[in-house]
């Protein structure tokens, strides 16, 4: 089955989380625990995390994945910063754990000039502190490649992983579509799709990719810029996400928007995203 859904709110409980995944014609989703730009994150109530969990359950929404915040940086070389960071993902990977959420996701942070090489052993090193709970899997996501952030590339995602204690039982990664295109990554032709398919396969392993997030592009193909566009309104177009979302090897992945939240919506994009799905 298709599960497409997007990034919302818990705001006045988790619960409700799943109403507003319905609300846009969603089937799985994204949450943030806490502010997305602050460090604190919230104790999970257990009366809420068991209305969260029943309502998902019994409206048959899920999977649901939990997106860290963007203060988080492991790939510093400042210690301070990554104690910090440590004990918010921490934090995050226990709430998921309490909402019985299968997923997290973070982005690894920039090596603000220590180099890409030192960042990247950063990411892996501090990785191996986490506890990662039973049921929980830690997604690292690609990135656009913006500044000094590491993770552009598979090869880059692949290597944190080795340095790391964890493997690819307690570890994975989440694919952006905005950041992959930002990045380089041109799957919006034929060739283009099977040499990514190829990269990933040598590197990360199709197998330990869990979650996409579907999100256009503002800007052109290597720009490096993350700016989210709605589907088909971007660079990418809707061409590029009819290859993207039926290609063999994403199609059964569980795909959440991150689209911009103006008068559109996410119903919009949702509703674009099953207009580009081929039949099963
Ligand atoms: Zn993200
Ligand atoms: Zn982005």
């Amino acid at each position: 089955m298709f599960r497409i859904g997007a990034h919302v709110s818990i705001s006045g409980g988790v619960a409700k989380a799943v109403d507003r995944e319905r609300e846009v014609g969603g089937n799985c989703g994204q949450i943030f625990v806490g502010s997305p730009r602050g460090w604190a994150v919230s104790e999970v109530d257990e009366d809420d995390a068991d209305a969260f969990v029943e309502a998902a359950g019994a409206q048959d929404v899920g999977p649901w994945i939990v997106h860290g915040t963007y203060l988080v940086n492991l790939a510093t070389p400042k210690d301070d910063l990554a104690a910090k960071s440590l004990d918010t993902v921490q934090a995050e990977l226990d709430a998921a754990a309490a909402l019985d959420i299968p997923y997290y996701v973070f982005h690894p942070g920039a090596h603000t000039g220590a180099g890409e090489e030192t960042g990247i052993q950063n990411v892996g090193e501090r990785l191996s502190e986490l506890d990662v709970p039973a049921g929980v899997t830690l997604l690292l996501e690609n990135t656009a490649g913006k500044g000094t952030t590491v993770g552009t590339h598979f090869a880059d995602l692949d290597q944190m992983v080795a340095v790391s204690a964890h493997d690819y039982d307690d570890l994975g990664v989440c694919l952006d579509t905005c950041h992959l295109y930002a990045a380089g990554y041109d799957f919006t032709t034929e060739a283009g799709m099977a040499e990514m398919i190829e990269d990933l396969d040598a590197t990360i392993g199709v197998e330990n990719v869990h979650y996409l997030h579907l999100n256009d592009s503002k800007h052109p193909l290597g720009s490096e810029k993350d700016e989210h566009e709605h589907l088909g309104e971007g660079e990418i177009g809707e061409e590029g996400f009819r290859r993207f979302i039926n290609h063999a090897a994403l199609r059964e992945k569980p795909m959440v928007l991150e689209t911009p939240e103006d008068e559109k919506g996410y119903a919009w994009n949702v509703e674009k995203a099953r207009e580009l799905r081929d039949e099963e």
